[in-house]
């Protein structure tokens, strides 16, 4: 015969219930402290949250268009195929990645070209050709590493280029992970060099 404790059942569903709870706190504990760094960067609020078809995860200022999300997975395909060229094998899953898509502080370069990009802190790149005045404007910005994270401003045409500012942002992110020597030697533009890094 059979008999079902009910104490011990009613705990083993407390733990299980505690462990759920924690993980999805943990969760959001994180994307916290990488939203608040993304706020810090580009004064935007990302109350939008959204997934590429390829299961890259996305914060956006506007709700991304369909548009906005392939061109993400597409510059992380290019990405991608590029590592594994080169034997790098860490960090590689669409899933490890967190994209913030901020509101355009601009949309057209000095060259009178369509530029979507953002203003952020000059810090480093103070007194350089960069250098606008206190901020500078950036295709893109790592924004952490842990998990890999970074922003790029909204698009509404030309995607090629979204997907080339995340291939490009995601260069650092690699490398950090899988080539820490070339990351240090190709992190600062502001010392020279730019991309594509990976060829
Ligand atoms: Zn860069």
């Amino acid at each position: 015969m059979c008999k079902i404790n009910t104490k011990s059942l009613f705990f083993l569903l407390l733990g299980l219930f505690c462990i759920g709870l924690s993980i999805i706190l943990g969760q959001s504990r994180t994307d916290r402290v990488l939203i608040n760094e993304a706020e810090k960067v580009t004064q935007d609020s990302f109350d939008f949250f959204a997934q590429t078809p390829k299961g890259a995860r996305v914060f956006a200022a506007d709700k991304p268009s369909p548009k906005m999300l392939n061109a993400i997975d597409a510059g992380l395909s290019d990405l991608f195929e590029i590592a594994r060229r080169n034997n790098y094998s860490k960090r590689l899953n669409y899933s490890d990645y967190t994209i913030f898509i901020a509101r355009a502080d601009r949309t057209k370069n000095s060259d009178n070209q369509y530029s979507p990009d953002i203003a952020i802190g000059a810090a480093q790149y103070a007194g350089s050709i960069y250098d606008k005045g206190g901020y500078v404007y950036a295709a893109g910005m790592v924004l952490a590493f842990n998990p890999c994270a970074f922003v790029i401003a909204e698009h509404t045409k030309n995607f090629l280029r979204v997907s080339e500012v995340v291939r490009f942002e995601g260069e650092h992110l690699v490398l950090y992970h899988n080539h820490r020597k070339l990351y240090n030697k190709t992190a600062d533009h502001s010392q020279g060099g730019g991309h594509p890094i990976l060829q």
